[in-house]
């Protein structure tokens, strides 16, 4: 469980978060939303520590997230970027195996993960040996999911992971990350600014607006009960794509 706890970041004297109080329950799926600039990649980045927040704290089962192993922590977490984040010089295989390299894990223990992450994901074996940019959208941010989980991390956070895609393509990675989401029972965090894809994701929505939380719950209370006129506009707005 990932809980934040009166969280704060400022750039330059403005609050990219403020106040932030929030619980990720253990092996539930938490989706954050909100208009562009709201705060959502801020507070993932809070969670990996690739930024520090200026008050509040941040506790990771319980344990302030300072008093944590900062390279013990990373290897429990998996991060999906938008743009996939893979490294363009490097092969499918070895921007997988970058991570478990550093961590000196045996390539016998690597190269049986790859196995077992290539049919979760979908891919082809003969796909290791390409390159980024030889590859569709799609298929890249599989392999960005795949890289996030060679450790076996106990969380997962995805940044608007499909973002990128075609409706089509869109579609068929959300039908199967669902299912993998299913079956691996992690802790899933992720962000999306489409309200259907938060609905069809999450056990619990949380919506922001410039850095605050306007409200959290279930898809259901969010659609049936908003608390306020920007809750019940965000929710106009993207109607059609609800219903
Ligand atoms: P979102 O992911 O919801 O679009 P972000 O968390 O990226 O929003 O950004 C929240 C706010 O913080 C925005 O106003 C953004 O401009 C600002 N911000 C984010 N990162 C930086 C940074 N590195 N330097 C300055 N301002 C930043
Ligand atoms: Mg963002």
């Amino acid at each position: 469980m990932i809980q934040l706890e009166e969280v704060t970041k400022n750039y330059s004297g403005k609050s990219a978060v403020k106040n932030i109080n929030a619980v990720f329950e253990k092996s539930q799926t938490t989706v954050l939303i909100g208009p562009s600039g709201c705060g959502k990649s801020t507070i993932l980045k809070l969670i990996t520590c690739l930024v520090n927040a200026d008050s509040g704290t941040i506790k990771i089962d319980g344990e302030n997230l300072i008093t944590i192993n900062l390279r013990d922590f990373r290897r429990s977490i998996g991060y999906v970027i938008q743009e996939g984040g893979l490294f363009d010089h490097l092969s499918i295989e070895d921007n997988l195996k970058l991570a478990s390299q550093n961590f000196y894990i045996n390539e016998e223990t690597i190269n049986d993960r790859i196995e077992q992450l290539l049919a979760l994901t979908k891919i082809e074996n003969g796909q290791l040996q390409k390159f980024p940019s030889q590859l569709s959208g799609g298929q890249r941010q599989r392999i960005s999911l795949m890289r996030a989980l060679m450790l076996d991390p106990e969380i997962l956070l995805l940044d608007e992971p499909l973002g990128a895609l075609d409706p089509l393509i869109r579609f068929e990675l959300q039908t199967d990350l669902k299912e993998i989401f299913t079956e691996l029972n992690k802790t899933v965090v992720m962000v999306t600014h489409d309200l259907s894809e938060a609905v069809y994701f999450a056990d619990k929505i949380i919506l922001m607006k410039d850095g605050e939380i306007v409200q959290s719950g279930s898809p259901e209370e969010l659609l049936k009960n908003p608390t306020n006129r920007f809750v019940q506009k965000f929710i106009t707005a993207q109607r059609s794509h609800v219903e």
